[in-house]
């Protein structure tokens, strides 16, 4: 297929730990295998990369991802629709976790629609959609019609006045500003929304100051909750943005960013970082909005973590 891979999976609607932790589902559905918008921090290949579909297409997961070449599983709203999942209105369904639901494949085949679907005509579940494409906008009766269920979650990684520089780290993504004007839209039209702040990246937020700016971005769209999460050393492929921003002409940031694989340097933007938000968020009067993210058991930060969730704990 010139567009991706399709495989038939056997999932539909999954527990999700790293989402419960978070505080954002209980469960999520992934649209697909792997997702086609490149963004170079993406975790999904490292995650998947074992997978038998690799063997039995002969490629793996990082070439195709490299390629912008997606899998998705158009049979996947089929299978949820099909089994009885006793969800009650306490869950929260996360679509999609480790795929866009609206990359251009999943678009064309309208996967994302239909998974939407499927799990809010046959349980009583809420759902997040994360998504980091315009295409969303088309669903618009959709997303009204089950509004009081319905959560957007806009992601953002830099203040607007950077998005130049963050876009060869996003570039099948949808430009900052036309995801803005889209999100805006829903939100006017009723439909919830929340912000993701990540992965944040050191020279790309500096600060309080970015920090504020991107809280005051995400204002215009009334935002249920922000989750702000730093970038993780394990999963963000430190060393390969820190390339690209290099060859971009970015080369303090990227020198910035090689500087974090040091656990010491790392740690110290870690405490940077939460002082910075927390700072952002008081003076937006968003400080029972805003939660950060960080991948410790927070042992040796000795910094008011009020806001903070300590994922290894
Ligand atoms: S949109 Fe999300 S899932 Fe897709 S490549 Fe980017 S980070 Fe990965």
């Amino acid at each position: 297929m010139k567009d991706g891979y399709i495989v038939k999976r056997d999932v539909g609607i999954m527990k999700c730990s790293e989402c419960l932790k978070r505080g954002i589902a209980t469960h999520t559905v992934n649209v697909g295998l792997l997702c086609g918008q490149q963004c170079v921090y993406c975790s999904s290949p490292s995650r998947i990369f074992r997978h038998s579909v690799f063997k039995e297409l002969g490629v793996t997961a990082f070439d195709l991802f490299d390629q912008g070449i997606p899998i998705v599983d158009p049979w996947t709203p089929i299978r949820i629709a099909k089994k009885s999942y006793k969800l009650t209105k306490d869950d929260i369904v996360l679509i999609s976790a480790q795929t866009d639901p609206y990359d251009k494949t999943a678009s064309k085949l309208t996967i994302g629609r239909r998974c939407i679907e499927a799990v809010l005509r046959n349980t009583e579940a809420k759902v997040k959609i994360l998504t980091k494409s315009t295409a969303i906008i088309d669903d618009l009766d959709l997303l009204s019609e089950f509004k009081e269920r319905v959560s957007i979650g806009y992601s953002i990684m830099s203040p607007v006045y950077k998005s130049e520089i963050v876009k060869c780290l996003e570039p099948g993504a949808c430009n900052i500003n036309d995801r803005l004007f889209v999100y805006k839209r829903l939100s006017d039209n009723g439909i919830k929304t929340f912000g993701m702040v990540k992965p944040c990246m050191p020279g790309i937020i500096n600060g309080k100051d970015d920090m504020k700016l991107i809280f005051e971005t995400l204002s215009v769209l009334n935002p249920e909750f922000i989750l702000v999460e730093p970038v993780s050393l394990k999963w963000n492929n430190i060393l390969k943005c820190s390339e690209v921003l290099a060859t971009n002409g970015h080369t303090e940031i990227s020198r910035q960013l090689s500087a974090v694989r040091e656990k010491k340097v790392y740690d110290n933007f870690i405490k940077n970082l939460i002082s910075g938000t927390k700072a952002a968020a008081f003076d937006c009067n968003y400080q029972d909005v805003v939660k950060i993210a960080v991948n410790s058991d927070g042992d040796g930060f000795d910094i008011d973590d009020s806001s903070v969730i300590w994922l290894k704990r």
